[in-house]
C-alpha cells in the first residue's frame, strides 16, 4: 500500500504455532476461547508477517521471520512448513535479500530474526541480508548474546553471531530516527530491550508494536504472553502507546495475528477495539 512518500508491503515467512495458553498469560481459557482456538496439542496458529517499507533509496524490513534453519523435532514443536516463506515472499516483490538496507529489530527472540542467516553449503549459518544494517536496541543485543536460563530457548546463537561478526549490528541507545520518517524506541516489557517502531509520512502515522501486540485479542491492555519479562512495563507500554495509535488514528501494523496484517485502534471507554484494515 502507498502511505504517504513510502510504500508499505507485507511480506509473509509462513505460519508457526505456539501453546495459546502461554500466548495469553494469566488469562482463562474460558475468555480467550470465544476468539481463538487450539489444535490437538495445545497450540495456536499464528503467522510471520514481515513489514516491508520501500522508501526512497531504502528496502527496510521489520523483523525477519523464523527462518528454516529448523531441524525436524524444532520443526515438529513450532510446525513451520518450508514453504511459504520469506524469501519466496522478497521474490513476489520483485527483491532479493541483497536489496534489503535495513533490517530494524523489535527484539531478538527466535520467530523475528530467523532470516538473519541462513545455511550455507556447510551447515553454517551466514547472513541473509548481505548489504543491510541491523538496528537493535544495545540493551537488547547484550541479552541475546548473554541469554539466561529462560532466554536461552529463543535468543539463538546462529542469529545474532554471525552478524557480529560479519560487522552488520548497528546498535542503539532508546532511540533512534533511522531514515526521516521511521523512528525507533525503546518500550520494554516484552523483553528488556524491546522496541516499536513509528513511521511517518505524508500526515500519516503507522505503528508497529512488535509482540506488545501480537494479535488483535491482545487488545485487551492485561492480555499479556506469558513469554514477557516484564509484564508490568508491557501494561503501561500498551496503555500509552495504544493511546497515542487512538490519537493519531495510526495503522498499527501486526505480526503473529492470521487474519489481519493492520489495523486501526478505537477507544471504547477504557477498553480498545481493532477495527481490520487489512
Ligand atoms: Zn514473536
Amino acid at each position: 500500500m502507498q502511505f504517504g512518500n513510502f510504500e508499505i508491503h507485507f511480506l509473509s515467512d509462513g505460519l508457526f504455532k505456539l501453546d495459546i495458553g502461554a500466548m495469553f498469560g494469566i488469562v482463562p481459557k474460558p475468555l480467550w476461547e470465544k476468539e481463538r482456538q487450539s489444535d490437538a496439542r495445545n497450540r495456536m496458529q499464528l503467522t510471520l508477517t514481515v513489514p516491508l517499507i520501500r522508501a526512497g533509496s531504502h528496502n527496510i524490513i521489520l523483523d525477519c521471520g523464523i527462518g528454516r534453519k529448523w531441524n525436524a523435532k524444532q520443526r515438529d514443536i513450532y510446525d513451520v512448513q518450508e514453504h511459504p516463506n520469506l524469501l519466496d515472499s522478497l521474490v513476489s516483490v520483485g527483491l532479493k535479500p541483497a536489496d534489503i538496507t535495513i533490517v530494524i529489530h523489535s527484539h531478538l527472540h527466535h520467530d523475528h530474526t530467523g532470516w538473519n542467516t541462513q545455511l550455507n553449503a556447510k551447515g553454517e549459518p551466514e547472513p541473509t541480508f548481505v548489504n543491510a544494517r541491523h538496528i537493535v536496541q544495545k540493551l537488547e543485543l547484550e541479552s541475546a548474546r548473554h541469554p539466561n536460563e529462560i532466554q536461552r530457548g529463543t535468543y539463538l546463537r546462529a542469529n545474532v553471531e554471525p552478524i557480529r561478526a560479519g560487522g552488520g549490528w548497528d546498535p542503539f541507545d532508546d532511540n533512534r530516527e533511522i531514515v526521516p520518517g521511521i523512528t525507533v524506541f525503546h518500550t520494554g516489557g516484552h523483553t528488556a530491550g524491546h522496541s516499536a517502531v513509528s513511521i511517518n509520512s505524508g500526515g500519516q502515522k503507522a505503528m508497529f508494536l512488535a509482540d506488545l501486540f501480537p494479535t488483535t485479542t491482545h487488545r485487551h491492555l492485561p492480555w499479556i504472553t506469558a513469554y514477557d519479562e516484564y509484564p508490568m512495563e508491557t501494561l503501561e507500554a500498551k496503555r500509552r502507546l495504544f493511546r497515542e495509535c487512538v490519537e493519531h488514528n495510526a495503522l498499527v501494523l501486526l505480526n503473529h495475528d492470521p487474519n489481519a496484517c493492520a489495523v486501526r485502534l478505537q477507544a471504547a471507554g477504557e477498553k480498545f477495539e481493532a477495527i481490520k484494515e487489512c
